[in-house]
């Protein structure tokens, strides 16, 4: 999916929720659709501070809280306990390294299936109605094996 059709698909959602769409929701999605490198929220600040002058760090997180609930961004965890957020246009995994707290995307034609499987074993299994899910796996990233002899 190219970075407008997404944009444009992620503007008509906030639409269908009756949601605002604002300077500062835009400049926060194009940010985002256009940056896989997982940022946190500092980073975002940082990147964008030039371009809107008064641009808080909270008002980045109430941006992708409201992001997040619609499912067009996830959050993820990341080192020192700060949150990581990713345009999650097109599902896929996550492997967290837990060494150097990197992010790397896993792409599975296969996720929704997956994901739909899960779904309905929690179902059956607890009686629990999923309306939301990330898959992330953790462990060492190809340089930290290296580093630490694993
Ligand atoms: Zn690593
Ligand atoms: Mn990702």
């Amino acid at each position: 999916m190219d970075s407008q059709k997404a944009y444009q698909n992620a503007i008509n959602l906030l639409r269908k929720h009756k949601i605002r769409i604002t300077p500062q929701r835009q400049i926060v999605l194009k940010y985002l659709i256009n940056h896989h490198n997982h940022p946190s929220i500092n980073t975002i600040y940082k990147d964008l501070k030039s371009q809107w002058s008064n641009l808080s760090m909270a008002t980045i997180y109430n941006i992708l809280d409201t992001f997040d609930k619609l499912g067009i961004t996830i959050s993820l965890p990341g080192k020192d306990n700060r949150l990581r957020f990713d345009y999650f246009g097109k599902p896929h995994f996550h492997a967290i390294c837990k060494h150097c707290g990197k992010i790397i995307d896993i792409t599975d034609y296969n996720y929704p299936k997956l994901n739909k499987k899960l779904a309905s074993l929690a179902e059956a299994q607890a009686g629990f109605k999923m309306d939301e899910s990330k898959i992330e796996l953790f462990g060492l990233c190809p340089e930290c094996q290296k580093k630490l002899n694993k």
